[in-house]
Protein backbone atom coordinates (compact mmCIF):
# COMPACT_ATOMS: atom_id res chain seq x y z
CA UNK A 1 0.00 0.00 0.00
CA UNK A 2 1.64 3.19 -1.35
CA UNK A 3 0.15 6.37 0.88
CA UNK A 4 0.06 9.75 -1.10
CA UNK A 5 -1.31 13.19 -0.49
CA UNK A 6 -2.86 13.07 -3.60
CA UNK A 7 -4.54 10.86 -5.71
CA UNK A 8 -6.39 11.61 -9.36
CA UNK A 9 -8.41 8.95 -11.09
CA UNK A 10 -8.31 10.03 -14.69
CA UNK A 11 -5.71 12.54 -16.67
CA UNK A 12 -8.34 14.51 -18.29
CA UNK A 13 -8.81 18.05 -18.74
CA UNK A 14 -9.08 18.43 -15.47
CA UNK A 15 -6.73 15.99 -13.61
CA UNK A 16 -3.79 16.40 -15.57
CA UNK A 17 -3.35 19.94 -15.23
CA UNK A 18 -4.32 19.48 -11.53
CA UNK A 19 -1.10 16.90 -11.05
CA UNK A 20 1.05 18.33 -11.53
CA UNK A 21 0.30 21.48 -9.86
CA UNK A 22 -0.49 20.00 -6.83
CA UNK A 23 2.87 17.78 -7.74
CA UNK A 24 4.40 21.20 -7.68
CA UNK A 25 3.20 22.86 -4.61
CA UNK A 26 5.17 19.79 -2.77
CA UNK A 27 1.95 17.23 -2.42
CA UNK A 28 3.31 13.58 -3.26
CA UNK A 29 1.11 12.38 -6.08
CA UNK A 30 -0.29 9.91 -7.94
CA UNK A 31 -2.57 10.37 -11.17
CA UNK A 32 -4.29 6.98 -13.09
CA UNK A 33 -5.08 6.75 -16.39
CA UNK A 34 -6.63 3.67 -17.95
CA UNK A 35 -5.83 4.58 -21.87
CA UNK A 36 -4.46 7.83 -23.30
CA UNK A 37 -3.28 11.47 -21.28
CA UNK A 38 -5.09 14.22 -22.42
CA UNK A 39 -8.67 12.45 -22.31
CA UNK A 40 -11.71 12.67 -24.16
CA UNK A 41 -10.80 16.50 -25.55
CA UNK A 42 -7.10 15.24 -26.89
CA UNK A 43 -7.93 11.64 -27.89
CA UNK A 44 -11.42 11.68 -28.72
CA UNK A 45 -13.27 14.84 -28.95
CA UNK A 46 -12.14 18.51 -29.28
CA UNK A 47 -8.98 18.08 -31.15
CA UNK A 48 -9.60 15.57 -33.64
CA UNK A 49 -13.04 16.70 -34.87
CA UNK A 50 -11.54 20.42 -35.27
CA UNK A 51 -8.96 18.80 -37.26
CA UNK A 52 -11.59 17.25 -39.41
CA UNK A 53 -13.91 19.76 -39.39
CA UNK A 54 -10.80 21.84 -41.12
CA UNK A 55 -10.61 19.26 -43.94
CA UNK A 56 -14.81 19.19 -44.04
CA UNK A 57 -14.81 23.17 -44.66
CA UNK A 58 -12.07 22.87 -47.24
CA UNK A 59 -14.43 20.51 -49.42
CA UNK A 60 -16.94 22.87 -49.17
CA UNK A 61 -15.25 25.66 -49.92
CA UNK A 62 -13.60 23.97 -53.27
CA UNK A 63 -17.52 22.90 -54.04
CA UNK A 64 -18.86 26.66 -53.51
CA UNK A 65 -15.97 28.61 -55.10
CA UNK A 66 -18.46 29.49 -57.89
CA UNK A 67 -20.08 32.66 -56.18
CA UNK A 68 -16.90 34.05 -55.53
CA UNK A 69 -15.45 33.58 -59.10
CA UNK A 70 -13.23 30.98 -58.35
CA UNK A 71 -14.43 27.49 -59.62
CA UNK A 72 -12.77 24.32 -59.02
CA UNK A 73 -13.42 21.69 -61.21
CA UNK A 74 -12.52 18.93 -59.83
CA UNK A 75 -11.78 17.74 -56.37
CA UNK A 76 -10.91 14.88 -54.03
CA UNK A 77 -11.43 13.88 -50.51
CA UNK A 78 -8.77 11.69 -49.29
CA UNK A 79 -9.86 10.21 -46.09
CA UNK A 80 -7.14 8.20 -45.53
CA UNK A 81 -4.73 11.59 -45.02
CA UNK A 82 -7.31 13.21 -43.10
CA UNK A 83 -7.15 10.37 -40.67
CA UNK A 84 -3.40 10.91 -40.37
CA UNK A 85 -3.29 14.59 -40.18
CA UNK A 86 -5.93 14.00 -37.15
CA UNK A 87 -3.82 11.62 -35.81
CA UNK A 88 -0.40 13.14 -36.09
CA UNK A 89 -1.73 16.30 -34.28
CA UNK A 90 -3.64 13.81 -31.77
CA UNK A 91 -0.64 12.20 -30.36
CA UNK A 92 1.71 15.70 -30.98
CA UNK A 93 -1.06 16.95 -27.80
CA UNK A 94 -1.02 13.85 -26.28
CA UNK A 95 3.07 13.54 -25.85
CA UNK A 96 3.48 16.64 -24.68
CA UNK A 97 0.80 15.87 -22.25
CA UNK A 98 2.28 12.66 -20.87
CA UNK A 99 5.61 14.12 -21.20
CA UNK A 100 5.00 17.10 -18.98
CA UNK A 101 3.73 15.00 -16.08
CA UNK A 102 6.10 12.72 -16.41
CA UNK A 103 8.95 15.10 -15.91
CA UNK A 104 7.17 16.55 -12.92
CA UNK A 105 8.53 15.64 -9.80
CA UNK A 106 6.82 14.28 -6.76
CA UNK A 107 4.46 12.95 -9.29
CA UNK A 108 3.85 9.01 -9.99
CA UNK A 109 1.79 8.73 -13.74
CA UNK A 110 0.47 4.96 -13.76
CA UNK A 111 -1.55 3.62 -16.97
CA UNK A 112 -3.95 1.16 -15.42
CA UNK A 113 -7.82 1.51 -14.27
CA UNK A 114 -8.70 2.41 -10.90
CA UNK A 115 -11.32 1.27 -8.41
CA UNK A 116 -12.45 1.94 -4.86
CA UNK A 117 -11.77 -1.01 -2.15
CA UNK A 118 -12.16 0.72 0.99
CA UNK A 119 -12.25 4.37 2.40
CA UNK A 120 -10.03 6.60 0.68
CA UNK A 121 -8.36 3.48 -0.82
CA UNK A 122 -7.82 2.36 -4.33
CA UNK A 123 -6.86 -0.64 -6.53
CA UNK A 124 -5.50 -0.15 -9.85
CA UNK A 125 -5.19 -3.05 -12.18
CA UNK A 126 -2.08 -1.59 -14.05
CA UNK A 127 -2.05 -1.85 -18.09
CA UNK A 128 1.45 -4.30 -17.76
CA UNK A 129 -0.65 -6.98 -15.58
CA UNK A 130 0.33 -6.18 -12.15
CA UNK A 131 -2.03 -4.22 -9.50
CA UNK A 132 -1.13 -1.95 -7.12
CA UNK A 133 -3.06 -0.38 -3.48
CA UNK A 134 -3.01 3.28 -3.14
CA UNK A 135 -4.45 5.74 -0.20
CA UNK A 136 -4.58 9.46 -0.05
CA UNK A 137 -6.66 11.96 2.43
CA UNK A 138 -7.30 13.96 -1.01
CA UNK A 139 -8.52 12.28 -4.10
CA UNK A 140 -9.50 13.75 -7.02
CA UNK A 141 -12.41 11.80 -9.52
CA UNK A 142 -11.94 12.94 -13.72
CA UNK A 143 -13.10 9.90 -15.39
CA UNK A 144 -15.01 11.84 -17.66
CA UNK A 145 -17.56 9.90 -20.00
CA UNK A 146 -18.36 7.95 -22.74
CA UNK A 147 -20.71 8.06 -25.52
CA UNK A 148 -24.28 6.06 -24.53
CA UNK A 149 -25.96 3.83 -26.33
CA UNK A 150 -29.76 3.00 -25.76
CA UNK A 151 -31.58 -0.82 -25.83
CA UNK A 152 -32.63 -0.28 -29.39
CA UNK A 153 -34.09 -3.25 -31.39
CA UNK A 154 -30.77 -5.43 -33.57
CA UNK A 155 -28.54 -2.32 -32.66
CA UNK A 156 -25.72 -4.86 -31.49
CA UNK A 157 -25.85 -6.89 -35.15
CA UNK A 158 -24.81 -3.78 -37.27
CA UNK A 159 -21.29 -2.57 -35.82
CA UNK A 160 -22.93 0.94 -34.94
CA UNK A 161 -20.16 3.61 -35.45
CA UNK A 162 -19.98 5.83 -32.01
CA UNK A 163 -17.94 9.35 -31.59
CA UNK A 164 -14.82 7.81 -31.79
CA UNK A 165 -15.10 4.92 -34.02
CA UNK A 166 -16.27 6.95 -36.95
CA UNK A 167 -12.95 8.78 -36.80
CA UNK A 168 -10.99 5.96 -37.45
CA UNK A 169 -12.60 5.54 -40.82
CA UNK A 170 -10.86 4.92 -44.14
CA UNK A 171 -13.60 5.02 -46.28
CA UNK A 172 -16.13 7.45 -46.70
CA UNK A 173 -19.89 6.29 -45.70
CA UNK A 174 -22.21 5.80 -49.07
CA UNK A 175 -24.92 6.76 -46.79
CA UNK A 176 -24.69 8.01 -43.19
CA UNK A 177 -27.73 8.19 -40.92
CA UNK A 178 -26.90 9.90 -37.61
CA UNK A 179 -29.34 9.05 -34.37
CA UNK A 180 -29.12 12.14 -32.42
CA UNK A 181 -29.93 15.89 -33.66
CA UNK A 182 -27.66 18.08 -31.08
CA UNK A 183 -23.66 19.28 -31.24
CA UNK A 184 -21.82 15.73 -31.62
CA UNK A 185 -24.14 14.06 -34.14
CA UNK A 186 -24.59 17.14 -36.16
CA UNK A 187 -21.01 18.38 -36.49
CA UNK A 188 -20.34 14.49 -37.80
CA UNK A 189 -23.21 14.62 -40.10
CA UNK A 190 -22.11 18.23 -42.26
CA UNK A 191 -18.54 16.86 -41.78
CA UNK A 192 -19.56 13.63 -43.61
CA UNK A 193 -22.17 14.80 -45.93
CA UNK A 194 -19.04 17.42 -47.13
CA UNK A 195 -17.02 14.47 -47.45
CA UNK A 196 -19.26 12.97 -49.81
CA UNK A 197 -21.74 11.05 -48.12
CA UNK A 198 -25.49 10.76 -48.09
CA UNK A 199 -26.63 11.86 -44.52
CA UNK A 200 -29.64 11.40 -42.70
CA UNK A 201 -30.43 12.57 -39.12
CA UNK A 202 -32.93 11.00 -36.92
CA UNK A 203 -33.66 13.72 -33.99
CA UNK A 204 -36.28 12.57 -31.62
CA UNK A 205 -37.51 16.31 -30.31
CA UNK A 206 -39.80 18.44 -32.77
CA UNK A 207 -36.61 20.17 -34.07
CA UNK A 208 -32.76 20.01 -33.83
CA UNK A 209 -30.28 21.10 -31.14
CA UNK A 210 -33.64 21.08 -28.89
CA UNK A 211 -31.65 23.12 -25.91
CA UNK A 212 -31.18 26.18 -27.94
CA UNK A 213 -33.99 28.67 -28.93
CA UNK A 214 -36.48 27.85 -31.84
CA UNK A 215 -35.31 30.41 -34.34
CA UNK A 216 -31.52 28.88 -34.10
CA UNK A 217 -32.62 25.44 -34.28
CA UNK A 218 -35.15 26.71 -37.78
CA UNK A 219 -31.98 28.68 -38.72
CA UNK A 220 -29.62 25.43 -38.60
CA UNK A 221 -32.16 23.44 -40.02
CA UNK A 222 -32.00 25.54 -42.92
CA UNK A 223 -28.43 25.84 -43.28
CA UNK A 224 -28.09 21.71 -42.80
CA UNK A 225 -30.88 21.10 -45.24
CA UNK A 226 -29.14 23.27 -48.17
CA UNK A 227 -26.25 21.11 -48.15
CA UNK A 228 -28.83 18.46 -48.93
CA UNK A 229 -29.26 16.74 -45.49
CA UNK A 230 -32.52 14.90 -44.55
CA UNK A 231 -33.53 15.73 -41.11
CA UNK A 232 -36.15 13.87 -39.76
CA UNK A 233 -37.30 14.81 -36.29
CA UNK A 234 -40.29 13.31 -33.75
CA UNK A 235 -38.80 10.39 -34.94
CA UNK A 236 -37.69 7.55 -32.52
CA UNK A 237 -35.42 4.91 -34.26
CA UNK A 238 -37.09 1.23 -33.18
CA UNK A 239 -35.06 -1.45 -34.64
CA UNK A 240 -31.94 -1.74 -36.91
CA UNK A 241 -31.90 -4.87 -38.99
CA UNK A 242 -28.75 -5.95 -40.93
CA UNK A 243 -29.74 -7.03 -44.20
CA UNK A 244 -27.19 -9.16 -47.03
CA UNK A 245 -24.43 -7.25 -48.75
CA UNK A 246 -24.05 -4.89 -45.69
CA UNK A 247 -26.75 -2.63 -45.81
CA UNK A 248 -28.65 -1.36 -42.71
CA UNK A 249 -32.45 -1.29 -42.13
CA UNK A 250 -33.83 1.03 -39.87
CA UNK A 251 -37.47 1.35 -39.00
CA UNK A 252 -38.40 4.54 -37.09
CA UNK A 253 -41.33 5.90 -35.59
CA UNK A 254 -42.34 9.89 -37.13
CA UNK A 255 -45.50 11.58 -36.08
CA UNK A 256 -46.68 8.19 -34.94
CA UNK A 257 -46.03 6.56 -38.11
CA UNK A 258 -43.60 3.93 -38.80
CA UNK A 259 -41.16 4.67 -42.35
CA UNK A 260 -37.80 2.77 -43.20
CA UNK A 261 -34.49 3.83 -44.07
CA UNK A 262 -31.57 1.75 -45.69
CA UNK A 263 -28.22 3.09 -45.17
CA UNK A 264 -24.83 1.99 -45.41
CA UNK A 265 -23.21 3.59 -41.63
CA UNK A 266 -25.02 4.59 -38.49
CA UNK A 267 -23.32 6.87 -35.74
CA UNK A 268 -25.04 6.96 -32.59
CA UNK A 269 -24.72 10.18 -30.92
CA UNK A 270 -27.65 10.44 -28.55
CA UNK A 271 -25.50 11.57 -25.77
CA UNK A 272 -22.68 10.52 -22.83
CA UNK A 273 -22.87 8.74 -20.16
CA UNK A 274 -21.03 9.06 -16.46
CA UNK A 275 -17.62 7.00 -16.39
CA UNK A 276 -18.55 5.82 -12.62
CA UNK A 277 -19.87 2.43 -12.43
CA UNK A 278 -15.80 0.88 -12.72
CA UNK A 279 -14.90 2.82 -9.86
CA UNK A 280 -16.25 0.96 -7.01
CA UNK A 281 -17.86 4.13 -5.17
CA UNK A 282 -19.83 2.96 -2.66
CA UNK A 283 -16.72 0.77 -0.92
CA UNK A 284 -15.70 5.17 0.08
CA UNK A 285 -19.07 5.72 0.11
CA UNK A 286 -19.53 8.60 -2.67
CA UNK A 287 -22.88 9.21 -3.86
CA UNK A 288 -23.88 9.54 -7.82
CA UNK A 289 -27.38 10.33 -9.09
CA UNK A 290 -29.57 8.48 -10.56
CA UNK A 291 -27.77 8.20 -13.96
CA UNK A 292 -24.66 7.66 -12.31
CA UNK A 293 -23.12 11.36 -12.51
CA UNK A 294 -21.48 12.02 -9.07
CA UNK A 295 -22.84 14.70 -7.29
CA UNK A 296 -20.71 17.86 -5.92
CA UNK A 297 -21.25 20.87 -3.82
CA UNK A 298 -20.53 24.18 -5.14
CA UNK A 299 -16.44 23.43 -4.87
CA UNK A 300 -17.11 20.11 -6.22
CA UNK A 301 -16.45 18.73 -2.93
CA UNK A 302 -18.79 14.74 -3.01
CA UNK A 303 -20.61 14.32 -0.18
CA UNK A 304 -17.29 12.93 1.45
CA UNK A 305 -15.37 15.10 2.73
CA UNK A 306 -11.97 15.02 0.83
CA UNK A 307 -12.87 13.36 -2.24
CA UNK A 308 -13.50 15.73 -5.41
CA UNK A 309 -15.41 15.37 -8.49
CA UNK A 310 -14.27 17.59 -11.89
CA UNK A 311 -15.65 17.42 -15.55
CA UNK A 312 -17.70 15.17 -17.49
CA UNK A 313 -17.86 12.74 -14.31
CA UNK A 314 -20.74 15.04 -12.46
CA UNK A 315 -23.74 16.42 -13.53
CA UNK A 316 -23.86 20.16 -15.48
CA UNK A 317 -22.58 21.04 -18.45
CA UNK A 318 -19.94 19.07 -20.30
CA UNK A 319 -16.98 20.89 -21.81
CA UNK A 320 -13.49 20.99 -21.82
CA UNK A 321 -13.10 24.43 -20.53
CA UNK A 322 -15.50 23.50 -17.78
CA UNK A 323 -13.32 20.93 -16.78
CA UNK A 324 -10.34 22.81 -16.90
CA UNK A 325 -12.42 25.87 -14.89
CA UNK A 326 -13.02 23.06 -12.63
CA UNK A 327 -9.17 22.36 -11.89
CA UNK A 328 -8.55 25.51 -11.58
CA UNK A 329 -11.29 26.22 -8.91
CA UNK A 330 -10.05 23.30 -6.96
CA UNK A 331 -6.61 24.36 -6.89
CA UNK A 332 -7.16 27.40 -6.23
CA UNK A 333 -9.14 26.80 -3.14
CA UNK A 334 -6.94 23.78 -1.70
CA UNK A 335 -3.55 25.10 -2.24
CA UNK A 336 -4.34 29.01 -2.45
CA UNK A 337 -6.75 29.35 0.30
CA UNK A 338 -9.39 30.71 -1.79
CA UNK A 339 -13.33 30.42 -1.32
CA UNK A 340 -14.44 29.89 -4.95
CA UNK A 341 -17.62 28.05 -6.23
CA UNK A 342 -18.68 26.86 -9.46
CA UNK A 343 -22.12 28.93 -9.36
CA UNK A 344 -22.78 31.62 -11.14
CA UNK A 345 -19.55 30.99 -13.48
CA UNK A 346 -20.18 31.64 -17.10
CA UNK A 347 -20.74 28.88 -19.42
CA UNK A 348 -20.29 29.19 -23.05
CA UNK A 349 -20.00 27.01 -25.74
CA UNK A 350 -19.44 26.91 -29.33
CA UNK A 351 -20.54 24.01 -32.03
CA UNK A 352 -18.21 23.60 -34.34
CA UNK A 353 -20.55 23.08 -37.43
CA UNK A 354 -20.16 25.88 -40.80
CA UNK A 355 -21.32 28.29 -39.08
CA UNK A 356 -20.08 28.14 -36.25
CA UNK A 357 -23.19 28.36 -33.04
CA UNK A 358 -21.73 30.51 -30.13
CA UNK A 359 -23.68 30.44 -27.20
CA UNK A 360 -23.44 32.38 -23.78
CA UNK A 361 -25.55 33.17 -20.48
CA UNK A 362 -29.43 33.04 -21.14
CA UNK A 363 -30.79 32.10 -24.15
CA UNK A 364 -34.65 33.54 -24.72
CA UNK A 365 -36.85 30.43 -24.16
CA UNK A 366 -35.24 30.58 -20.53
CA UNK A 367 -35.77 34.58 -20.16
CA UNK A 368 -39.22 33.76 -21.19
CA UNK A 369 -39.06 30.73 -18.46
CA UNK A 370 -37.67 32.94 -15.17
CA UNK A 371 -40.15 35.38 -16.30
CA UNK A 372 -37.84 38.33 -16.12
CA UNK A 373 -37.80 41.19 -18.31
CA UNK A 374 -35.88 41.39 -21.36
CA UNK A 375 -35.54 42.33 -24.67
CA UNK A 376 -34.41 40.76 -27.87
CA UNK A 377 -32.10 42.38 -30.13
CA UNK A 378 -31.17 40.68 -33.63
CA UNK A 379 -29.24 40.79 -36.91
CA UNK A 380 -29.12 38.77 -40.05
CA UNK A 381 -25.62 38.05 -40.90
CA UNK A 382 -26.97 39.58 -44.23
CA UNK A 383 -27.10 42.61 -42.26
CA UNK A 384 -23.21 42.49 -41.35
CA UNK A 385 -20.49 43.77 -43.66
CA UNK A 386 -17.98 41.06 -43.27
CA UNK A 387 -20.15 38.36 -43.60
CA UNK A 388 -21.09 39.67 -47.33
CA UNK A 389 -17.68 40.44 -48.20
CA UNK A 390 -16.99 36.82 -47.82
CA UNK A 391 -19.98 35.46 -48.95
CA UNK A 392 -21.56 33.59 -46.23
CA UNK A 393 -24.27 35.15 -44.90
CA UNK A 394 -25.97 32.20 -43.09
CA UNK A 395 -26.97 32.73 -39.54
CA UNK A 396 -28.20 35.83 -37.10
CA UNK A 397 -26.68 37.19 -34.27
CA UNK A 398 -28.80 37.93 -31.16
CA UNK A 399 -28.46 39.22 -27.54
CA UNK A 400 -31.11 38.89 -24.76
CA UNK A 401 -31.25 42.27 -22.55
CA UNK A 402 -31.88 43.57 -19.75
CA UNK A 403 -33.56 46.85 -20.57
CA UNK A 404 -33.39 48.86 -17.37
CA UNK A 405 -29.68 47.89 -16.30
CA UNK A 406 -28.57 47.97 -19.86
CA UNK A 407 -26.38 44.61 -19.38
CA UNK A 408 -26.05 41.60 -21.49
CA UNK A 409 -28.27 38.83 -20.14
CA UNK A 410 -26.94 36.10 -22.88
CA UNK A 411 -25.83 36.11 -26.59
CA UNK A 412 -26.42 32.84 -28.89
CA UNK A 413 -24.26 33.86 -32.66
CA UNK A 414 -24.59 31.62 -35.58
CA UNK A 415 -22.75 32.51 -38.22
CA UNK A 416 -19.14 32.65 -39.73
CA UNK A 417 -16.84 32.85 -36.28
CA UNK A 418 -19.80 32.69 -34.39
CA UNK A 419 -18.15 31.09 -31.75
CA UNK A 420 -15.33 34.26 -31.26
CA UNK A 421 -18.34 36.84 -31.94
CA UNK A 422 -19.93 34.88 -28.70
CA UNK A 423 -16.94 35.38 -26.90
CA UNK A 424 -16.75 39.34 -27.47
CA UNK A 425 -20.00 39.51 -26.06
CA UNK A 426 -18.65 37.23 -23.27
CA UNK A 427 -16.53 39.77 -22.19
CA UNK A 428 -18.59 42.48 -22.41
CA UNK A 429 -20.92 40.87 -19.78
CA UNK A 430 -18.25 39.59 -17.19
CA UNK A 431 -16.47 43.42 -17.50
CA UNK A 432 -20.27 44.79 -17.29
CA UNK A 433 -20.37 46.53 -20.21
CA UNK A 434 -23.42 47.29 -21.26
CA UNK A 435 -25.07 47.07 -24.13
CA UNK A 436 -25.65 50.68 -25.34
CA UNK A 437 -21.72 51.69 -25.14
CA UNK A 438 -21.45 48.34 -27.34
CA UNK A 439 -23.63 50.16 -29.63
CA UNK A 440 -20.79 53.21 -29.41
CA UNK A 441 -17.75 51.27 -29.37
CA UNK A 442 -14.77 51.77 -31.82
CA UNK A 443 -14.59 48.70 -33.32
CA UNK A 444 -12.07 47.79 -36.62
CA UNK A 445 -13.80 47.95 -40.01
CA UNK A 446 -14.80 45.30 -41.37
CA UNK A 447 -14.58 42.56 -38.65
CA UNK A 448 -17.43 40.55 -38.08
CA UNK A 449 -17.33 42.17 -34.64
CA UNK A 450 -18.13 45.38 -35.67
CA UNK A 451 -21.76 44.73 -36.37
CA UNK A 452 -22.55 44.30 -32.72
CA UNK A 453 -22.96 48.25 -33.16
CA UNK A 454 -25.85 47.66 -35.10
CA UNK A 455 -26.78 44.33 -32.99
CA UNK A 456 -27.88 47.02 -30.44
CA UNK A 457 -28.87 49.60 -32.70
CA UNK A 458 -31.48 47.34 -33.03
CA UNK A 459 -32.97 48.05 -30.18
CA UNK A 460 -35.12 50.90 -29.88
CA UNK A 461 -33.39 52.50 -26.59
C1 LIG B 1 -16.81 14.02 -30.45
C2 LIG B 1 -16.68 15.01 -29.33
C3 LIG B 1 -16.44 16.34 -29.61
C4 LIG B 1 -16.32 17.25 -28.58
N1 LIG B 1 -16.08 18.57 -28.90
C5 LIG B 1 -15.96 19.47 -27.90
C6 LIG B 1 -15.67 20.83 -28.19
O1 LIG B 1 -15.54 21.22 -29.34
N2 LIG B 1 -15.53 21.69 -27.15
C7 LIG B 1 -15.66 21.28 -25.85
O2 LIG B 1 -15.52 22.09 -24.95
N3 LIG B 1 -15.94 20.00 -25.56
C8 LIG B 1 -16.08 19.09 -26.54
N4 LIG B 1 -16.33 17.78 -26.23
C9 LIG B 1 -16.48 17.41 -24.81
C10 LIG B 1 -15.12 17.31 -24.13
O3 LIG B 1 -14.30 16.42 -24.86
C11 LIG B 1 -15.29 16.85 -22.70
O4 LIG B 1 -16.20 17.70 -22.06
C12 LIG B 1 -13.99 16.88 -21.95
O5 LIG B 1 -13.01 16.09 -22.56
C13 LIG B 1 -14.24 16.39 -20.50
O6 LIG B 1 -13.07 16.22 -19.86
P1 LIG B 1 -12.97 15.49 -18.48
O7 LIG B 1 -11.78 16.12 -17.87
O8 LIG B 1 -14.21 15.49 -17.72
O9 LIG B 1 -12.74 13.95 -18.82
P2 LIG B 1 -12.01 13.21 -19.98
O10 LIG B 1 -11.25 14.12 -20.84
O11 LIG B 1 -12.99 12.34 -20.62
O12 LIG B 1 -10.93 12.33 -19.20
C14 LIG B 1 -11.28 11.27 -18.40
C15 LIG B 1 -10.11 10.31 -18.36
O13 LIG B 1 -10.30 9.39 -17.29
C16 LIG B 1 -9.86 8.10 -17.71
N5 LIG B 1 -10.53 7.12 -16.86
C17 LIG B 1 -11.86 6.85 -16.81
N6 LIG B 1 -12.11 5.92 -15.86
C18 LIG B 1 -10.92 5.59 -15.30
C19 LIG B 1 -10.52 4.69 -14.28
N7 LIG B 1 -11.41 3.96 -13.61
N8 LIG B 1 -9.21 4.60 -13.99
C20 LIG B 1 -8.29 5.35 -14.64
N9 LIG B 1 -8.61 6.22 -15.62
C21 LIG B 1 -9.91 6.36 -15.94
C22 LIG B 1 -10.26 8.06 -19.17
O14 LIG B 1 -9.50 7.11 -19.88
C23 LIG B 1 -9.97 9.49 -19.63
O15 LIG B 1 -8.66 9.63 -20.12
C24 LIG B 1 -16.43 16.83 -27.24
C25 LIG B 1 -16.65 15.48 -26.95
C26 LIG B 1 -16.78 14.58 -27.98
C27 LIG B 1 -17.00 13.13 -27.65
Amino acid sequence: MKQYDAIIIGAGQAGGPLAKKLAEAGKKTAVIEKRWVGGTCVNDGCTPTKTMVASAKMAYMAANGGPLGVKIKSFSVDLPKIKKRKDDIVHKFREGGQKGLEKTQNLDLLFGEASFTADKTITVKMNSGREKELKADLIFINTGAKPFIPEIEGIDEIGYLDSTSIMELNEIPEHLVVVGGNYIGLEFGQMFRRFGSKVTVIEKSGRIVSREDEDVSQELTKILEAENITIHTNAITTKFKKKTGGKINITLTKNGKEEKIKCSHVLMAVGRTPQSRALNLDSTGVKVDEKGFITVNDKLETNVKGIYALGDVKPGPAFTHISYNDYTIVYRNLIQKQELSIKDRPVPYCMFTDPQLGHVGISETEAKKRGIKYKVAKLPMTYVARAIETGDTRGFMKAIVDPDTKKILGATVLGPEGGEIMTVLQMAMMGDITYDRIRYCVFAHPLYSESLNNLFMSLED
